[in-house]
């Protein structure tokens, strides 16, 4: 084996090599946007709603604050009402519940399935007299078998919206994340595939009702025009932004490309290894297509492993904290989720980013073949 591969510093996440990449363009687009003035709700936001509706294949975009913004508009949009009780996977980032929270719901925790995300299985028993709305989350690139979860809410009148923050591009049976409920939302935090610098967010749909009610819900209350017509709050996305983002989403088919790429060649060298279970590979499942917004595994001796990977000059992360949403006491959760919970012990994410080498991923590999006796 290459374990000889000498020592390199593979932080988790790279951000300023992330803007080094693209320094020239982007210094070019803020020269560009800041000697026209434009900076709230103008062309190149605009323009990037419409190329966002073309890539998902939507009838309306809107680009928002953040993502977290995204959710609690999209659920308010989709006309969630106080005390109106949402379904999510407690093994996602603490924005989805307290998203619905913010929107006036409550939210309601559910375990996952084998595929790590929201268990279509659990949703029945968690379901009660006030429940309203799932809110799947497309966690890590990758899109819930949506069938299933559709299937669900049909039978029980509930309207579905997807926390897509995490897999802008990704799809199910062909039909893109975010488009498969009454909303879906996207984040565009730095280290998200399609990222800006700074916070960012989307929201998306179908429907022209709810389309009009998020549009008034990111500007005051306002439609095309100064009349104010509803409470609305502030959450747009910046112009500037905006123009960041549309010139990144014209090369964002290679980035999904890359970035299945090196999923593959994690597949291809650890594969075989029994102390870790991989996510599945990106030729594993035709009903799939990930963007692998990151790349979390589990593994045997956790701990350990990610102290050697640190020695060896390589960044890992255990995603929020190592704990899932329902497991932080300030939260008020009463429940136990076994399997989110076996896997919180278990669960940790390896480098997954557009700035990672061939060779990067090779020494990686080769270090945790190395602590496992390979
Ligand atoms: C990043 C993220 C969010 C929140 O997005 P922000 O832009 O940081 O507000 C929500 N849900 C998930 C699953 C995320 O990964």
């Amino acid at each position: 084996m290459s374990s000889d591969l000498s020592y390199r510093e593979i932080p988790f996440f790279n951000y300023r090599k992330a803007f080094v990449h693209y320094e020239e363009e982007f210094v070019e687009i803020f020269r560009d946007v800041l000697h026209r003035g434009a900076y709230i709700l103008q062309k190149d936001l605009e323009e990037f709603e419409a190329h966002l509706c073309d890539f998902l294949g939507v009838k309306h975009a809107f680009g928002v604050g953040n993502g977290t913004d995204a959710l609690t508009i999209a659920l308010l949009a989709a006309d969630l009402k106080p005390g109106d009780e949402v379904l999510f996977p407690s093994h996602t980032m603490v924005a989805s519940a307290g998203a619905i929270v913010y929107a006036g719901g409550v939210p309601v925790p559910v375990d996952i399935g084998p595929d790590h995300m929201m268990d279509a299985a659990d949703l029945e028993r968690a379901i009660t007299d006030k429940t309203r709305a799932i809110m799947p989350v497309q966690l890590n690139g990758r899109t819930c078998n949506m069938d299933a979860i559709q299937a669900v809410a049909d039978k029980h009148g509930l309207f579905i919206v997807e926390d897509a923050a995490q897999a802008l591009g990704s799809q199910f049976k062909g039909k893109c994340a975010g488009t498969f409920g009454a909303a879906g939302t996207f984040s565009f935090y730095p280290a998200k595939v399609l990222g800006c610098l700074g916070d960012g967010g989307g929201v998306v749909t179908n429907d022209d009702r709810v389309a009009d009610r998020i549009c008034m819900l990111r500007d005051h209350g306002r439609l095309h025009d100064a009349e104010i017509r509803t409470w609305g709050m502030n959450s747009r996305l910046d112009n500037l932004q905006a123009a960041l983002l549309d010139f990144q989403l014209r090369t964002y088919e290679s980035t999904m490309q890359r970035r299945r790429e090196i999923a593959a060649m994690y597949e291809e060298r650890l594969g075989d290894l029994p102390e870790v279970v991989l996510p599945p590979g990106p030729s594993d499942d035709p009903n799939h297509y990930d963007v692998y917004q990151n790349y979390e595994i589990e593994a045997e001796r956790r701990d350990d492993l990610r102290e050697f990977l640190k020695a060896n000059g390589i960044g890992t992360i255990i995603q929020w904290s190592g704990k899932a949403v329902h497991q932080w006491p300030g939260l008020g959760f009463d429940v136990h989720l076994p399997k989110t919970e076996v896997f919180f012990t278990r669960c940790m994410m390896l480098p997954m980013n557009m700035v990672l080498s061939n060779e990067d991923v090779e020494y990686i590999c080769s270090k945790i073949l190395a602590f496992y006796g390979k």
